[in-house]
């Protein structure tokens, strides 16, 4: 069994992507061009975004936008503890300070009154941060009309992280669409995936798109003229093609991905076991990036070993929260700050999930958990 069927998902359309990627080998023009446009465009409109940039992987997008927004070294930008490394690293990485704030247990994404406490906290120190990266973990929104107005009102940045939710509606809006800037990846097992390393940026603002197409490009907007330094971070035609491809079956995809997360709730609730299952509020919808359960007691670890032995794969997303990462320690956080994203990383455990899973695995998969557990 697989966590991530990627080969079914290729025996499913492989006649379609082979010819798109024969297409490239033929033309031989590889970064870039008019299937990147073209992706470009598509993506875009879909989410109801003004542009979008094509980049070299979610993490580049993240890094691209905060350049594309200022940010310097010494800078404060906020973010959840409880997401993939890339979040954070990349507002180190410009030599910014992440700090962290705690999560809502019941969506694992920001929790929007820690988060007003968090500014306020800053603000009393006479620290003004300068933006929010809001994660849409596990293929959910968080609370975004709340965290608009909390960025507002503090005059900060809202970037969504949305490398788990492309796809995803708000309130019958679009994740990727609903934020003056926000990125997602294209990663093979994200919901939208290519077959390498890939990413985009989307904003509303010409001349953040104008800046992101500079700076993924060596800062250069004329062949040979750098403006400012930029970098290396380009989507590669045939990475677009194969996107292309992908995205006509995408949403038939998220469906699939929908019916099966209701079949694994429906049998884990069957269980009568002490199982959290996942929960999309009443105004989302989730691509269901992972389908994550926690359980609780101290069991995960046991039920996931138990699950590996019969050949059945899991993940944890994530086993270590950021404040408490090796990379992190200067920062100078301890255990116990965020209680929430500690307990989660403790209990949470993902199980396959893709949209061509079938029932009777799901049904396998829940009977394992059920015998791992009594
Ligand atoms: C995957 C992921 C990223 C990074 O995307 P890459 O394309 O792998 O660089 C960033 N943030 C989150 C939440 C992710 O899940």
């Amino acid at each position: 069994m697989e966590f991530i069927d990627l080969k079914r998902q290729y025996a499913a359309y492989k006649n379609e992507i082979n010819i798109a990627i024969q297409e490239i080998l033929d033309k031989s023009r590889f970064i870039l061009g008019e299937p990147v446009s073209a992706l470009e465009e598509k993506l875009s409109r879909y989410v109801g975004q003004k542009g979008a940039v094509g980049v070299a992987s979610g993490t580049d997008g993240l890094l691209l936008s905060l350049m594309a927004l200022d940010v310097r070294a010494g800078d404060i930008v906020i973010t959840t503890p409880f997401t993939f490394i890339a979040t954070a690293e990349v507002i180190s990485f410009l030599g910014a300070r992440p700090v962290f704030s705690d999560i809502d247990p019941e969506t694992f994404n920001l929790d929007v009154e820690k988060l007003a406490q968090t500014i306020e906290d800053l603000k009393s120190k006479n620290k003004k941060p300068k933006g929010i990266i809001a994660v849409s973990l596990y293929g959910q929104c968080p609370d975004m009309d709340e965290l608009l107005s909390l960025a507002e009102e503090h005059e900060l940045f809202l970037l969504e992280d949305a490398c788990q939710s492309f796809g995803a509606k708000y309130k019958g809006h679009l994740s990727c669409g609903l934020t003056s800037i926000s990125v997602t990846s294209f990663f093979p097992a994200k919901p939208l995936g290519c077959y390498g390393d890939g990413g985009m940026v989307f904003a509303n603002n010409d001349a953040i798109l104008e800046r992101i197409k500079s700076l993924r490009n060596h800062g250069q907007k004329k062949r040979y003229l750098h403006e400012e330094i930029g970098l290396n971070s380009r989507l590669d035609a045939m990475q677009a093609a194969i996107l292309l491809v992908k995205f006509k079956y995408f949403e038939e995809e998220v469906e699939n991905r929908n019916k099966a997360a209701c079949t694994y709730s429906e049998l884990i609730k069957g269980t009568g076991l002490p199982i959290t299952v996942p929960v999309v509020k009443p105004d989302r919808t989730s691509v269901f990036a992972q389908y994550t359960i926690r359980i609780p007691g101290g069991k995960r670890d046991r039920v996931r070993d138990i699950l590996t032995n019969k050949g059945i794969p899991t993940a944890i997303h994530y086993p270590v929260p950021l404040h408490l990462q090796p990379c992190f320690a200067g920062l100078g956080y301890k255990e116990g700050a965020f209680p929430e994203a500690e307990r989660a990383s403790k209990e949470v455990l993902s199980l396959p999930m893709h949209p061509f899973i079938s029932k009777e695995e799901q049904q396998q998969i829940v009977e394992a958990i059920k015998e791992a557990l009594t």
